[in-house]
């Protein structure tokens, strides 16, 4: 059987980079998968290729949270795992001497309130199962220096971080399993959009890299499989990184 067999998932910002992989991966070892995400074509597709629901929702919005755990439960049957994996980069680089509150609130609606939304709403179906797993995606910069310039963005997965651990200490006895996924820079969109605009930046990162390149989707995809299987039974709390030796370094 797969290692995933018979459990139901939640996959938000499953439309395309790290969330397309993990709705593949998932699904090829046999969870049924709930694509959620804002892009409604490229979700549809990933859907459609891993025979599972896609739903339309903003992750920032309350009602529409509740509404995708809702559907999900109707249409699959129940909750297992939950990957709140949804997350924007601002367009570019600035310091905080340059940067806008607005922007910077924007930054945290969609990368650290979503969390707390899809935490929130979310938990509750996993404790009427009996427990689950609950991954988070924060970021290397959550734990190292990074110099990315993009205070905002820092800010917002070093609360994911935080968030993460501190529910996966408070729902340890209840068996729900909450970690920080953190990976390293990785060669999708989100990555590929910003290093358009300043392909310096792309040589600069890659020099700190100990191995020399960046990840590829499918290999943080990979490591949330792990978290979101019982292989991973007594992994909680945890900050899970998958950054090929950059904080390490
Ligand atoms: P991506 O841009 O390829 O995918 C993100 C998806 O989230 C998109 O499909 C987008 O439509 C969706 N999304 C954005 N806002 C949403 C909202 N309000 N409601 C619903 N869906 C929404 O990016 P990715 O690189 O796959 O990133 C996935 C996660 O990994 C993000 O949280 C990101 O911060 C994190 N991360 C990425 C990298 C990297 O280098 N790519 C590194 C560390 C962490």
């Amino acid at each position: 059987p797969g290692r995933l067999e018979g459990k139901v998932a939640v996959i938000t910002g499953g439309a395309s980079g790290i969330g397309r992989e993990s709705a593949r991966r998932f699904a090829e070892e046999g969870a049924r998968v709930c694509v959620v995400d804002l892009a409604q074509e490229a979700g549809e597709r990933v859907a459609a290729e891993v025979g599972g629901l896609y739903l339309n929702a903003d992750v920032t919005d309350p009602d529409a949270v509740q509404g995708m755990y809702r559907k999900t439960a109707e249409a699959l049957g129940g909750l297992d795992v939950l990957f709140n994996n949804a997350g924007i980069s601002p367009p570019e680089d600035s310091s905080i001497l340059e940067t806008d509150l607005d922007a910077y609130q924007r930054v945290q609606d969609v990368n650290l309130k979503s969390v707390f939304l899809c935490c929130k709403h979310g938990i509750p179906h996993l404790l009427e199962r009996g427990g689950g797993s609950v991954i988070n995606t924060a970021s290397f910069v959550a734990v190292m220096g990074a110099a990315t310039s993009q205070i905002s963005y820092t800010a917002s997965k070093g609360g994911v971080l935080a968030m993460s651990r501190e529910l996966g200490v408070q729902f340890a006895r209840q068996g729900v399993r909450v970690n920080a996924l953190c990976p390293g820079p990785v060669n999708t969109p989100l990555l590929q959009e910003l290093f358009a605009k300043d392909p310096e930046k792309a040589k600069r990162r890659l020099v700190h890299l100990p191995m020399g390149r960046f990840a590829e989707a499918r290999e943080i995809a990979n490591a949330a499989l792990f978290l979101a299987s019982d292989e991973s039974s007594y992994i909680t709390a945890s900050t899970f990184l998958v950054d090929g030796g950059l904080s390490g370094a």
